[in-house]
């Protein structure tokens, strides 16, 4: 019998709303009520568990072997504002899953298994991947607004610096997580074995021209930002498609200056987001804006990069692990690249990763429609599961 999806449906009575939806912001009531299930479920099933101040659930299930390092398994309890029910509560629902399992089949693992819920995962004033940060020690004191957004919860900075754990007792991190793409709906694969978590490089693309009168400026003489920002993007798009397929562009916030119907715009300002796991890839787009930039005479472009976020590998063993189980399974399976960013991003820094994806139906997330039928999501925890045990046999 497999339970997890019992167990899914379980953490999300927190913040359901009522048109179906979930919103679980990061130290919110609804948040520590999907917190207090899982804990709940946790102690249930024989683990010991903790919270700490970044708002992290820790579940500790002790191995008969003490010398053995951890296997540590998790994921977010935190929900986009009316998002849905499977992105981060999916995998710490088949985290339970397992210890449900080894519990029921009378299996005492010999290594220490360990399951997080973690917190503000999703974008926040505190930045993403906050809980997972934390306890990875990744979160910089420095960090601009850090100290006041924390206060507005109740906490330090010092505080958080305090949840930083030490991995040198750990073996390994393993996610399960909804795909958040349409890569295995659409190829009609059951899990997907990933290799890791693109890079997410930013840029603030500032267009600089001439504000003028709407009805006296004749066309010839204008130096129109917001025309120029829209040649820029529409070329950019053009480029990034004839780099490679997996090569990713968005172009998701503009401000327009005045910003009024009568003037023609003289300052625009747009984020430039890309993604790829090959730095040589966003290289090179960036390279080409820049070139595409210096041929619109109209305008001075200025190109600042905000954030770089690089690239993170999956272990290649765990991803062989991941495969023979899926076999075992009789699931269908297929290895890539991560899009989306996860906990396991902050891992990677500190213990080898492997994640597991099953498929998202239209390839739908962070809104109301997000889906995995039933059978699917049971297959995705059967892997997890054969995968820990397959673990637990080695040192
Ligand atoms: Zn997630």
């Amino acid at each position: 019998m497999n339970c997890v999806n019992d167990i899914l449906r379980s953490i999300g009575k927190a913040g359901r709303n009522e048109d179906g939806s979930y919103t679980r912001a990061c130290y919110s009531a609804e948040y520590f009520a999907a917190v207090d299930i899982t804990e709940k479920l946790m102690r249930e099933y024989g683990m010991e568990t903790s919270r700490d101040a970044a708002g992290n659930l820790h579940g500790v299930l002790p191995g008969t072997e003490p010398g053995l390092k951890s296997i540590i398994i998790g994921s977010h309890l935190d929900t986009v504002p009316e998002g849905g029910l499977f992105d981060g509560a999916y995998g710490v629902a088949g985290g339970l899953e397992v210890v449900r399992r080894l519990k029921e089949e009378g299996r005492r693992p010999r290594h220490t298994i360990e399951l997080y819920g973690f917190n503000a995962e999703e974008s926040s004033p505190l930045g993403g991947t906050f809980g997972s940060r934390a306890v990875t020690g990744l979160v910089s004191p420095e960090q601009p607004g850090l100290a006041e957004a924390l206060k507005s919860y109740g906490h330090t900075v010092e505080e958080i610096m305090g949840c930083r754990r030490d991995f040198s007792d750990a073996k390994c991190y393993l996610e399960l997580h909804i795909e958040q793409g349409d890569y295995l709906f659409s190829e009609g694969q059951k899990i997907g074995v990933v290799s890791g978590i693109v890079g997410v490089i930013r840029y603030k693309v500032t267009a600089l021209g001439h504000s003028n009168h709407a009805g006296t400026t004749m066309m010839k003489n204008r130096r129109d930002a917001m025309v120029a920002m829209a040649r820029l993007i529409t070329e950019a798009d053009r480029r990034c498609r004839a780099i490679d397929d997996r090569l990713v562009l968005t172009v998701g916030t503009i401000k327009c200056w005045p910003g009024s119907e009568n003037v023609i715009p003289g300052k625009v300002e747009c984020s430039f987001e890309m993604r790829h796991m090959d730095k040589a890839k966003t290289d090179e787009l960036i390279r080409e804006i820049r070139e595409i930039a210096e041929n619109i005479a109209t305008v001075e472009f200025e190109i600042v990069n905000m954030i770089d976020k690089g690239a993170v590998s999956c272990d290649a063993h765990l991803m062989d692990v991941i495969c023979e189980a899926a076999e075992e399974a009789g699931e269908s399976h297929v290895v890539m690249p991560s899009g989306a960013g996860h906990d396991a991003n902050p891992m990677a820094h500190r213990v080898p990763i492997g994640m597991i994806f099953v498929p998202s139906k239209d390839g739908m997330s962070h809104c109301p429609e997000e889906w995995t039928d039933s059978e699917e999501t049971a297959a995705g925890a059967e892997v997890l599961y054969r995968t820990v045990l397959a673990l637990d046999a080695e040192d």
